[in-house]
């Protein structure tokens, strides 16, 4: 061929080039992060248009997310070769099968404007299934029903083709209920998320014509982030690449963070069997990142057994070491954070100038984002967060709030509307309505015609005895609101127990809801800051408000799963303490397994950084209104300690955390002490039992310091609402007492008081 000019193949090292020119065949890149797979697959693109080996619509690309996609979109533009039009097939596995899926609907017995459920769509549909079918959905939640027909999809099984060793989910209805499930999806032309995959492959599957089809159609595939595919995506691929084989996957297995929903590994492993003669191509050069950052995730990743292993190195100057904080507590850390990147845009400490678009601050969990949205409110400092709504817009916290709303303002009627039924009450549509029409009747709030309806008995049975209990709470609720004695923020609690909305996601089975219920806690904690309900909730409204979108120039907040693929100049790593990350829950559920998938994320979120890593923790957090004291992250022991720096804490502590709570540490000692845990472990707890007074700290804060070091078993006390009782439990500041009228209860050690005082 005449040899046309390809400019972007001068950009490439001899690897890349190499992978990107091996056009023809199954071609496999297997490197690690920042090493250029993205950009190469971005110029294997511009060269099969180049070479007019396929035109520009004839070329399938895959992604994860939705940044992901977007972020190729962009790098493609930026070619140093002009693509007119842009690349058709390019997008996430969802986005590109639901424009396969509208074409063949009929195909599965679907009409092309189908609806795609969402995640509350689909759970009312299996519930009204699984009442039907006569089961106790306490006992066996829809939820749970829910989660075991996403993993079933995401294996690729349809209702006839789940295996017999599943036939135990679900107390042994599960198929049967899969079944009727998409019968019933296809009766109201529907599918839900994991239906786009299936519903695709099962076509392919049964329909050679159409494969054929798509076979030809698309010439070469390519595939970005491929160590995260689950079964039913690599189906799919291996469907449409099995004419030509013309496929082109880049992953890391390092990288895999995604097996908690049914990514698999073993397809890295598998494709060399599914497409023999496949060539392998490595990557080793690192363009990302500085040595000393490399060096750090590289140090953290070597504790994970059976990678297949690579060794990373770059050739860009050695820059900053990455950087250690340990903080008071988590308010001190995004305190912290906030001026950091107010500091690091005037380009102190030597390092250059960084533009907030350059900034990024990846957490493990969403809840974590909270304290880092409330102080850049304060402080005036753009952000997004990227990849899931913001703290405040969650759909627990918005009911939560509702709750809370309507016992501030009983005539809220939209919050009445939300929150009637959430639990289920059995208030459904019709009793609803009854509301609607009575207060509307009377011309007063939906609550009060809510009271009419059930004084005038215009409604019966459990919806009845259900609502009329609502009506009591949220009274009950209002009249402690007015109570100087209790705070808002245990009468917060009150409400959301009372009401049954924490045990709703309590008894909650799908993966979403032990972070819904962390969510909570957090909510409950952010209104510590505040007086009152009133004044959290024209807070949240006002940050609701200020919506500064128009300003381009913000730090990214994101999560570290959200943040696969991406790079920026400077990173915040906050949160890094056992239990917070890695999760407890991970390890809890998934033992060894689930320990080398956060040591992934770890990875992942280092070699996000390019220039600057700041990795933090805290000392305590408060969870639930109780301090816990948190030990720093086993991954800070695995990072190596000559690409660290430990920075100290500003004066707040007279030098180094836990000096003054120790009789004078010095800091120096303080920082070996972080890379010797056991010690700085001991310190820690020391500096439990003899709490400092903090200059910078809320009333509050202190109060609880003291209090926990101010009961004693056995003491008798006095509590706002259960009146007298005997302390038998004391944890952290949580009491556990056995009152003389309420009985054994468990309270928040600041709400009592001895019984002499
Ligand atoms: P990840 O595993 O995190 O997805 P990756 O392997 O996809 O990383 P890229 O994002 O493609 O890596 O590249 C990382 C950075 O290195 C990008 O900024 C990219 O532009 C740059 N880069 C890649 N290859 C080269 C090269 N040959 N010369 C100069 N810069 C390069
Ligand atoms: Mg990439």
């Amino acid at each position: 061929m005449a040899a046309r000019p390809a400019p972007y193949l001068d950009e490439l090292n001899p690897a890349q080039r190499e992978a990107v020119e091996a056009l023809d065949g199954p071609v496999l890149m297997l490197a690690g992060a920042g090493t250029g797979k993205t950009k190469a697959l971005m110029a294997r693109i511009a060269h099969l248009i180049n070479t007019g080996r396929a035109r520009r619509d004839q070329i399938l690309a895959v992604t994860f997310t939705n940044k992901a996609a977007k972020e190729m979109q962009d790098r493609l533009a930026k070619m140093p070769y002009r693509i007119d039009g842009g690349v058709r097939w390019m997008g996430t596995f969802h986005s590109i099968c639901v424009k396969l899926l509208r074409r063949h609907a009929e195909l599965v017995g679907l009409k092309s404007n189908f609806t795609i459920l969402d995640k509350d769509d689909q759970l009312r549909l299996l519930k009204q299934l699984v009442a039907a079918a006569n089961i106790d959905d306490k006992r066996w939640p829809a939820r749970q029903l829910a989660g075991i027909i996403d993993h079933w999809k995401n294996r690729a099984w349809t209702p006839q083709s789940v295996p017999a060793g599943e036939a135990g989910a679900y107390n042994h209805r599960g198929t049967e209920l899969y079944a009727q499930y998409q019968v019933r999806l296809r009766e109201l032309n529907a599918v839900d998320f994991g239906d786009l995959l299936l519903h695709v492959v099962t076509i392919f599957q049964q329909h050679q014509d159409v494969l054929e089809q798509y076979q030809r159609w698309f010439r070469y595939v390519l595939v970005d982030e491929y160590q995260d595919t689950n079964v039913a995506q690599y189906l799919w691929l291996r469907l449409l690449a099995g004419g030509h084989k013309n496929i082109c996957c880049v992953g890391d297995d390092d990288q895999s963070i995604y097996g908690w929903r049914g990514a698999e590994v073993g397809n890295i492993l598998r494709f060399e069997k599914d497409f023999p003669g496949a060539k392998v191509v490595r990557l080793e050069q690192n363009y990302r990142s500085t040595p000393h950052i490399l060096k750090a995730a590289s140090g953290v990743i070597r504790g994970n057994e059976g990678r297949l292993g690579k060794d990373l190195w770059t050739d860009t100057e050695e820059g900053e070491k990455v950087r250690l904080i340990g903080h008071w507590d988590g308010e001190e850390e995004a305190r912290w954070i906030g001026e950091e990147i107010e500091a690091s845009q005037r380009g102190t400490r030597g390092i250059r100038p960084f533009s907030l678009n350059e900034i990024a601050i990846l957490v493990r969990a969403s809840h974590q984002m909270r304290a880092f949205e409330d102080r850049f409110l304060t402080i005036g400092m753009p952000y997004r967060v990227i990849g899931g709504p913001r703290f405040y817009e969650r759909l627990e916290i918005r009911d939560a709030m509702a709750y809370f709303r309507l016992v501030v303002s009983p005539d809220d009627g939209l919050a009445f509307e939300r929150i009637v039924n959430t639990p289920k009450r059995g208030l459904g549509d019709v009793a609803q309505q009854k509301i609607q029409k009575a207060a509307r009747a009377n011309g007063v709030s939906l609550l009060d015609g809510a009271r009419i309806l059930i004084e005038s008995k215009g409604i019966g049975g459990k919806g009845a005895v259900e609502l009329a209990r609502l009506l009591d709470g949220l009274d009950r609720w209002g009249r402690m609101a007015g109570s100087p004695e209790l705070s808002h923020v245990e009468l917060a609690e009150i409400i959301l127990d009372e009401s049954g909305y924490t045990e709703m996601w309590q008894n909650d089975k799908t993966p979403e809801a032990p972070g819904r219920l962390e969510n909570l806690k957090e909510l409950v904690k952010a209104l510590e800051s505040f007086e009152n309900l009133q004044g959290f909730l024209e807070h949240v409204s006002l940050i609701m408000d200020n919506d500064s979108d128009e300003q381009d120039e913000k730090v990214s907040i994101m999560t570290l799963h959200g943040a696969k693929g991406l790079e920026f100049p400077a990173v915040f790593l906050p949160g890094w303490e056992d239990g917070l990350f890695p999760s407890q829950r991970s390890m809890d559920e998934n033992g060894i397994k689930g320990l080398e998938e956060e040591r992934r994320l770890a990875y992942v979120g280092i070699t996000r950084a390019e220039e600057l890593c700041t990795i933090s923790f805290a000392g305590n957090r408060r969870v639930y209104g109780q301090w816990q004291s948190q030990m720093p992250s086993r991954f800070i022991d695995e990072l190596p300690q000559e690409h660290v720096e430990v920075l100290t804490p500003p004066g707040l502590y007279g030098g180094g955390y836990g000096a003054a709570a120790t009789g004078g540490i010095e800091t120096r000692a303080a920082e070996a002490n972080v890379y010797n845990s056991p010690g700085w472990r001991r310190m820690q707890a020391r500096s439990q039992q003899r709490p400092v007074s903090q200059p910078n700290k809320t009333k509050n804060q202190v109060i609880d310091l003291e209090a926990i070091s101010s009961h004693t078993m056995g003491e008798r006390v006095f509590h706002q609402k259960f009146g007298y009782g005997k302390i038998i439990g004391i944890e952290g500041d949580k009491l556990e007492i056995d009152f003389e009228k309420a009985g054994v209860k468990k309270v928040v050690a600041r709400f009592v008081s001895g019984a002499d005082d």
